[in-house]
Order: structure tokens, then sequence, then C-alpha cells
């Protein structure tokens, strides 16, 4: 039992030196995955242990930059020549299993003169954090960020227990997202391998064949958000003025590692790695309607109370409930996930899964499994009398019927119906590639036994 002899702190096992980052990018430029090639390169006289942890918080909070994504490596003194994870302008990045730790204090001071260079500070939505570490920080501080809204003041208390140190700049707010990717344990994992431009090039117009990108769509089995087929698109490149390229989303990674080299066009300046939390759902609760909470996003059963109606904006609203009741809201920019919420009917079994709107409170939903579809019978004309043949007369909404001719009358359930059949199938929907969230779990990874098992 080694583990027992571990040095702690507070309980909290020694692990290499963690350095985690969050909020340096603006909507226009920069990325904080970038900053995390330009600290390898600056810290390349330490080792990397284990993989660079790209992680997405609550993508709900009104004052995420782009994708509220944060970063954290592992730094420390390792042996052995490690893996190849990542190369930046011709010289490999190696990743290794275990290493020792080095001191925090020193790896901050190193990294805070890099992101001082690079942060769009002049972003008033970009609040800088950094985090250093020898100590993960508990789970919690993951939990929280991910599902809900946190406090600066909660996080730092709990960062003080665990002997980190840190640094704010404006108002630190990426303190949060920082120690929550340093805290992050993963329990279900996706990789993501990310191509950076030339300085020179960024800004201008990518150039990636997207031929090759479907090429390669087809030929791996583990990759998913590649290419949207429904509205031609390539899903793998950004459509902001950052430094990525290209990135490419996965189950393995070393499929990954191949399938970056089928995509033809500009030629990458450098490229890395990461262990994300990406197409995992652990942004999502399960929830009843009458315990939503605005700002998160939840997984409810609830059954279809009202027909569908469009509003303005081509928005899709269906009334749900499971004793409270709620509007479900399927957006314009889902296209043809619209079609799903407009086939419903009153009576309809559903699982929904999306983001709690505050007001007026909705459901925006952003995937949906249908249990259970009632029959959709429909009246098609009046009963016939059974002694003159004749059909019968209406007395009024479900006041029944009466023959016109010999005044037999009938019951309003004797109206003559006809089963249609149901425009959509039992079974989950999901939006199209380009309308995903990086949270989202693509119904192409729910379907592999080893997802969920881990
Ligand atoms: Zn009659």
């Amino acid at each position: 039992m080694t583990t027992l002899f571990r040095p702690t702190y507070n309980g909290h096992p020694v692990s290499p030196t963690l350095l985690a980052f969050d909020d340096t990018d603006s909507p226009d430029g920069m990325c904080t995955t970038y900053l995390a090639t330009l600290l390898i390169q600056e810290l390349r006289d330490l080792d990397l242990i284990g993989l660079p942890r790209l992680v997405r918080l609550n993508p709900n909070v009104p004052w995420k930059t782009r994708g509220n994504a944060a970063i954290c490596l592992t730094l420390g003194r390792a042996k052995g020549s490690g893996t190849v994870c990542g190369n930046i302008r011709g010289e490999p990045v190696r990743v290794h299993g275990k290493g020792t730790p080095v001191d925090p204090h020193e790896v901050l001071e190193r990294s805070c003169r890099v992101l001082e260079k690079v942060a769009k500070f002049e972003c008033p939505k970009t609040n800088p954090g950094i985090v250093a570490s020898n100590f993960r920080p508990p789970p919690s501080l993951y939990w929280g960020a991910v599902r809900e809204v946190v406090t600066l003041r909660s996080v730092e208390s709990a960062l003080r227990k665990t002997g980190a140190t840190w640094r704010k700049y404006k108002s630190g707010r990426g303190v949060i997202g920082a120690s929550a990717a340093m805290s992050w344990r993963p329990r279900d994992r996706t990789w993501e391998v990310i191509a950076y431009r030339s300085p020179s090039k960024i800004g201008s117009k990518r150039t990636i064949d997207s031929k090759s990108v479907i090429k390669m769509d087809k030929s791996t089995k583990w990759t998913f958000n590649n290419y949207d087929y429904d509205n031609p698109h390539i899903a793998i490149t950004p459509s902001s003025p950052c430094p990525i390229l290209f990135g490419i989303r996965g189950d393995s990674p070393s499929e990954l590692l191949k399938a970056r080299t089928m995509i033809r066009g500009e030629e990458p300046d450098r490229w890395l790695l990461f262990l994300t939390n990406q197409g995992t759902e652990d942004h999502l609760v399960n929830r009843r309607i009458g315990s939503l909470r605005p700002w998160e996003s939840a997984r409810l059963a609830a059954k279809v109370l009202s027909e569908p109606t469009t509003i303005q904006g081509g928005h899709v609203i269906v009334r749900v409930t499971d004793g409270h009741e709620i509007d479900a809201a399927f957006y314009e920019p889902s296209r043809g996930f619209r079609d799903v919420g407009r086939a419903l009917l009153p009576g309809d079994e559903v699982l929904l899964c999306g983001s709690v709107r505050d007001e007026p409170r909705s459901l925006n939903v952003e995937k949906i499994m249908v249990r259970k579809l009632v029959k959709d019978i429909r009246k098609v004309g009046n009963p016939v009398c059974r002694r003159c043949n004749k059909s019968m007369g209406s007395m009024g909404a479900s006041q029944g019927y009466r023959c016109k001719r010999c005044g037999a009358k009938l019951p309003a359930s004797k109206a003559l119906t006809k089963e249609f059949p149901r425009a959509i199938k039992p079974g989950w929907y999901e939006p199209p590639v380009a309308s995903r969230r990086h949270l989202h779990k693509p119904l192409r990874r729910m379907s592999r036994g080893n997802i969920d098992n881990l």
C-alpha cells in the first residue's frame, strides 16, 4: 500500500506541478488553447506529465468570452523520452506518464510573463486568471463551474486550502475556470488534436480542402463533429479570426494523430493533442421542471401538453409537463432539428436535454429522446345512420350526432376517425453538427459501450 505514504497536504495527494489558466481570449482573437503551446515553448526545460487538458465550462454563463474553455498543464521532471503529443515549429512535444513536481511559484512567475504579452486585456469580457499548485484541488470546483455559476470568492477560499498560488488580471474571473480545469478528474473524456496557423496567416481566410475533411470523416471510426452533411460545412475549423487552423475531436488519441495528417490545405505552424471533457455531457443535471434553475443545463422527462407552435423568427415552442409546466423551445439555428419539435403531439412522452432560460422561463432544447408516441387519430367525418345510411348531423361540440331523417342519436365518440402515420419515430434526435455545443454528447458517441462504462 505505497499510496499510504504519498505525501499529502490537507488530505490532497501531491501531484506534479499543475498549471491552469483561463479567460485570456476575446471574441476577435487569441485562444486559451494557443497559450498552452506558448507556455510549453517557454517552459521547455520542464517535462509535460500527462496530456494538456482542455476543459469546457458551463456554456450558459452570460459573461463567457467564446467557448468557455480553460486549460491545465501538468509539468515536472520525468525519466525517459516520453511519447510525441504535438509539434511546435518542427520541434516535437513529448508527454510522460509520471514525474515529480517542481516549484509552482517559479512556474507561475514564468507563465505570467508569457500571458501578459498575449492576453486580450482590452476586451471587457477578458479577465485572465492563472493558478499553479502541487496539489489537485477538490473535484467540487470542476462540477460547480461546469454545472452552475460559482463565485470567485468561494473558489479562492478552496484554493487557499490546497496551498495553490495564483494571479488575477482585471476582475480575475479566469481563476474560476483555471481552478475548475485543474480539479477535473475525468470520468468520461474525449480527445482533441488542434492545429494552429502561422502567425502571419492569423486573421486571413483559412484554406482547408473540404474533400480531405469528408474523406477523414468517412475513414475514421472514433472521430465526431467533423463535417455537417445537412448544411454542407466544414465543422473542424472555427469561424473566428483565432490562431486555430482546425481541431479534430474523437474517442481515440492514436486515431486522431492519424486523422490530423489526412487534412489537406494550409500548413500548420504547430499542433497539440488535448485530453478534454468535450462531448461528455458533464454539464447536464437531472431535474424536475419545478426545480430548474436559471443558467444551468438539465435533463428532464416530460409529457407534451399542447400542439407545437411556430413563433416569430421560426422558433418552435412546445408546452410540456411533469406536474409543473414549461415551454420547450427548438430555436431556429438548430434548423432541421425543429422538425422534431413540430412533429410532437399532446400526450407524447419525451426526455429533453437543454439549457434553462430565466425570463421568460423556458428550456432551450439541445437534444431530445422521444420515448412514447400517442396514436395520431383525427376525426374525418360525422357517423352514418345505420337505418337510413345517411350522414348524421352534429348537435354541437361534443354533443353527439342526430339523424335528420329518423331522429336516431349517437354519442360524440362515434365520429368517423382515421389513424395517421406519425412523422417521427421513438429514439434520440440532435441538432446538426454546426449547432452543437462543445459539451454536447453526439449520438455517434452514445452508442459506444466503452464510453459509459469507464
Ligand atoms: Zn336515420
